[in-house]
């Protein structure tokens, strides 16, 4: 997961405590420095620079401890990377890791639909192909009449904070042979939890094909 330089004894003796003593790792709200609280003290790592305030690295300029640990934390995904922090989905306001400057909504790997994934309209029972995850929120994104999204009467029991999902229908294409091609369908914006994302048997095994990556509305 995560390399442990055994050069030198005291660069693996680093590295085992790195993951065995008690340290807490926090993330700092500037995209690239952490704090680490230990027993012997509380220090800033600077994983842009590979820094650490700690005497270890300022007077022997080693990998010390508390960089390896930042380190192996980002690598299991305790923490968010260097330019990530962690907002909270909408759907169920679990953690997730998103790039730091991008503000808006965000879905959690269980709540986030994949492009281009057959789902279905909880209020019709329509079958659509998920054709973007956007980041713009229900009650911001406008529809081409000029509505917000969170303003139509369909949308009223999903939450306005959710993000806009752009889905086109699918109509009867799973029956009929070869793969959908949905390129001159109209997309639609919905809210996230307002499509149901499908169990593996009730998936069409249909191909989708001519799903463009730029918004049309
Ligand atoms: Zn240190
Ligand atoms: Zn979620």
């Amino acid at each position: 997961m995560y390399a442990v330089d055994a050069a030198h004894p005291r660069d693996s003796g680093r590295a085992a405590r790195a993951r065995t003593e008690p340290m807490a790792v926090y993330a700092l709200r500037d995209e690239e420095r952490y704090l680490v609280d230990t027993e012997g003290g509380t220090y800033v790592v600077d994983l842009g620079s590979d820094a650490c305030t700690c005497p270890d690295h300022a007077i022997r300029g080693s990998r010390c401890k508390h960089l390896r640990r930042v380190d192996m934390e980002v690598g299991i995904g305790r923490i968010p990377a260097p330019g990530e922090r962690v907002a909270a989905c909408a759907v169920c306001g679990d953690g997730v890791f998103v790039p730091a400057r991008e503000t808006g909504a965000f879905l959690c790997g269980d709540h986030r639909p994949a492009v281009g994934s057959f789902v279905r309209d909880r209020e019709t029972d329509k079958l659509l192909v998920v054709t973007g995850v956007t980041t713009d929120r229900a009650d911001e994104r406008e529809t081409g009449d000029g509505r917000r999204i969170s303003d139509y009467e369909t949308n009223t029991d999903y939450g306005d904070h959710e993000p806009v999902i752009e889905a086109v229908y699918a109509g009867n294409a799973p029956a009929s042979p070869g793969p959908l091609d949905v390129s001159g369908r109209k997309r639609y914006g919905f809210p996230a939890s307002r499509l149901r994302r499908l169990d593996p048997s009730e998936r069409p095994e249909t191909p989708v094909i001519g799903i463009r990556t730029d918004r049309d509305d």
